[in-house]
This record gives structure tokens, sequence and C-alpha cells, in this order.
């Protein structure tokens, strides 16, 4: 019997067990941990679902991350690729790299703004109150129709409204050729010197079972049983015991194995995602130039960021000197693009990378996808009323849970981990 069965091995499932001094284990259903903080390979060169960047408000997590593995610090070069151009990211601080229509119009409808005074009950009405319209209507609104695949009129604004106003002076130096950094906190980012995101990962797995923790893979949870005094968690080939059950599976992943109250089992049937399509490209060379991530808006390019993975240091360089590119696409289940094959997506992808002026396609060498089930959480307006009560009815059958798809919101890796280490701190205290 342990004290506690963690279901999942992602960055959640296996920071916890690192963190809680009561005998856990963490059961995981693929052959390797990491779950979307995994990395894959490519001719030598290491990549993630979408690069994962080590960066935090939160100071301790930040240390604990930065110091855990061995890891490059870079300075952010971003950058959004408007009608051709390259604007820096935040949009807003480089309104003068806009064509002079655009840029006008960027500042005046920000300093002039009619949408001030309504508060932002969705996030369109957030962008339009916070930016103003050209802002919003040139880049906000169309990247953000593009990434979530959902009109931002019906999402909440739980995900923006920490978003902080820009200050009024900063976006008219902006407009007049001054540009300023934006967002300090991403100014500068972390990523590990060699392996991925999947050495963080790895260290988390080493760091727990050092604590004495078990981790156990390819070993997908087929049941779950109530006891008296806990649970009887079943795999395909071993059966555990726990006292304490924690979740950090996705929710849809764990309500197979339930047979919740129909108005729950309603709940989780309304809550959206997005699925993604990795496309790594390696080529002879590209024409990005020494930039990391770009944006782009365009309706009618497939992909809405590309990175370079070149940039991440030198452990993510071909020998030969050429670049590996990776473009981003996601796309909600069922949708026209869930149907499209993967050759497709990689033709459209290299065919687009060619449209927007990033590479020569003779110049291409190898490619690669991958195809990611639970990449990002929709808030939709009801997105917060449906996960309470979800969460209401594990919390009451006895079942925590924690982590991006398991509490149904938007975190990235640090977000976990400062609830990870909230979590253990609680049940260490219990104990
Ligand atoms: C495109 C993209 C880019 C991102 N970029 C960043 C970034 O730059 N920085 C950052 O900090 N974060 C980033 N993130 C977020 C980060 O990936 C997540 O916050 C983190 O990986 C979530 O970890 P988790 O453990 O909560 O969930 P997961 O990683 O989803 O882990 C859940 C685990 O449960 C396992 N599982 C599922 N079903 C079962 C079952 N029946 N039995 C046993 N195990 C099961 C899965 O195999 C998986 O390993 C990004 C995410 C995406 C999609």
């Amino acid at each position: 019997m342990y004290d506690c069965a963690i279901l999942g091995g992602g960055i959640a499932g296996l920071s916890l067990a690192s963190f809680l001094d009561r005998r856990s284990i963490v059961i995981e259903a693929q052959d390797r941990v990491g779950g979307l903080s995994r990395s894959y390979r490519l001719n030598g060169i290491d990549y993630d679902i979408g690069p994962h960047v080590i960066f935090s408000k939160n100071q301790e997590v930040l240390d604990l991350h930065s110091t855990m593995i061995e890891t490059n610090r870079i300075k952010r070069s971003n950058q959004i690729v408007f009608k051709g151009r390259y604007v820096k990211y935040p949009f807003e601080n480089d309104l003068s790299a806009l064509d002079p229509a655009d840029r006008d119009y960027c500042l005046q409808e920000f300093l002039h703004n009619p949408y001030e005074r309504f508060s932002g009950t969705n996030m369109l009405h957030f962008f339009l109150g916070t930016f103003g319209e050209g802002i919003t209507r040139l880049y906000l609104q169309p990247y953000n129709e593009k990434i979530w695949k959902f009109d931002p009129s019906c999402m909440d604004t739980q995900m923006v409204e920490r978003i902080p106003k820009p200050p009024r002076d900063d976006v008219i130096a902006s407009a007049n050729g001054t540009v300023t950094e934006g967002y300090q906190h991403q100014l500068y980012y972390h990523y590990p010197a060699k392996g991925g995101f999947q050495t963080l990962v790895d260290a988390y797995k080493a760091r727990a079972e050092a604590a004495g923790q078990d981790v156990r893979t390819s070993s997908p949870v087929r049941r779950l049983t109530r006891l008296a005094d806990g649970w009887t968690i079943e795999t395909g080939t071993a059966e555990f015991q726990a006292r304490q059950l924690i979740s950090s599976i996705p929710i849809h992943e764990l309500f197979k194995l339930l047979t919740p109250p129909a108005e729950v089992a309603q709940a989780l049937q309304r809550l959206l995602y997005n699925s993604i399509y990795i496309v790594v490209i390696q080529c002879r060379k590209d024409k990005i130039g020494d930039h990391f991530a770009l944006y782009v808006p365009d309706s009618d390019v497939l992909f809405h960021r590309v990175s370079k993975l070149n940039h991440l240091g030198e452990g993510y360089s071909l020998p030969d000197g050429g670049s590996t590119l990776m473009a981003e696409v996601t796309f909600r289940p069922n949708s026209y693009l869930s149907t499209l094959r993967e050759c497709e997506v990689i033709e459209r992808t290299i065919a687009d990378l060619e449209k927007v002026g990033f590479i020569d396609r003779v110049d291409v060498v190898d490619t690669a996808i991958r195809r990611e089930r639970y990449a990002y959480v929709i808030y939709d307006l009801d997105h917060r009323r449906n996960v309470d009560k979800i969460l209401a009815y594990l919390e009451g059958i006895g079942i925590k849970s924690v982590g991006r798809f398991a509490e149904f919101e938007y975190l990235n890796t640090d977000a976990v981990v400062e609830r990870t280490l909230s979590l253990a701190r609680s049940l260490n205290c219990a104990h």
C-alpha cells in the first residue's frame, strides 16, 4: 500500500513525487516519461512539442528549473511577420515597423479608444478595451483566432486579464521609432544546454527516484476501484494500492475510468481543447536571420508560429551549419484540419514557409511530424463553470487533480510546478 498513487508521468506527476515525503508511485502510460514536455530527435537535434522555454514570475520555481540542469540563458528575439514586414514582439512596442497607414491606425485608436470604458467580458472586448481597434484588428484578433481556432468573442478573459495595459508613452515612442522591450519577465529565458526540455523532466524523475519513489512507465491505467481506505489502480500488467489518488492525466482520459453522474458527464462533454501538429523542417539554410520565434497572423498561412531551434544554443545546430525550423499548427478534434493527412500538413507547411519568405524549398533536407491530442485548453465562455463542476466531483470521490489537462487550465510548466509544490506541502503537512 503506497501513501500516494500519481497517475501520469509528465512534469506534474514527477515533480509532485519528487516533492512528497510520503511513499509514492508515478504510473505513466507511455514508454518514456515527459508527456507534453517530452523531446524527440531528428538527425541529432532534439526538439520539443513546440519549443519549451524556461521562464517564470515565480522566483522559487525559476531558480529550481534553471539550476536543476545546465541551461543556456537567452535573450528573447521574437518577431511578428505582418504584411511581409518583421515587427518585434510584442507588436505594440514596435509600431514604427508597420507601414505608415497601419502605424497611424494603431496609434490613433490606442490613444482615442472608445472601447476603453467597457470592462472586458470576453477576450475580444478585452483586446479592444486594452489595445484599441487598430492593434486588435490587425494583429491580436487574427492571431488569436488562428491559435485558438475559436472566436475570441466566445472566449472568457481568464487567460488575458493579467496582461497589463501598455504604458501610453511606450506606445507613442514605439510609433515614433523608439523600440521598447515590453513584458520584462519573458525577456530572458533559459533552455536546457542539451537534450531538449526532456532533460528537466528526466531530472525530476531522477530526484523522485533518489527520494525513494517508484516510477513505472509503459503502464496505462485501465481501471480504478475505490476501497474503504484508498484505491486500487490496475494497469494491463500490474495492480497497485494507495491511500491517496492524485491524477495528472488529461481529465478526458481519467473519465474513461469513472462513471460520473449525468450533469458531470455533460460538463465534461462541453470542455473544448485544441490538438497540435508539430512539423520539423531541416534545411541547408533559411532566410529568417538570427531570430527564435516568428508569429504569423495571416489566415492563409497554415502555421501560427515558426521557431528556429539553432537559436537555443550550440547543441541545437546541425554540424554542417543548416537550420532546424519548427512550425506549429493547432486544430480542434473533428474539425476540417484534423482530417488532413500528415504528408499534406508537411507539404502545406513547406509551401507556406516558402510563401512567407522563410526558406526556399530546394534547401529542405529532412522533415518530421508529430501530432499531440491534448495541447491547448480553450477558455470558452462556460469553461470555468464546467471545470469547477468536474473538479468538485473528483474531489468529492477522493481524487485530487494537478496539471495542465488534469485541471484543464492553460498552465505552463512553471505554473504546474507551482501547484505541485503547493499540493506536496499540504499533503506532507497532513501526514
Ligand atoms: C505547443 C506547446 C508549447 C508549450 N510551451 C511551453 C513553454 O515554452 N514553457 C513551458 O513552461 N510550458 C510550455 N508548454 C506547457 C507544458 O507542455 C505543460 O505545462 C506541461 O508539459 C504539462 O505537464 P502535465 O504533467 O500537467 O501534463 P502532461 O505532460 O500532459 O502529462 C500527462 C501524462 O499522463 C499520461 N497519461 C495519459 N493517460 C494515462 C493513463 N490512462 N495512464 C497513465 N498515464 C496516462 C500521459 O502519457 C502524460 O505523460 C507548452 C505546451 C504546448 C502544447
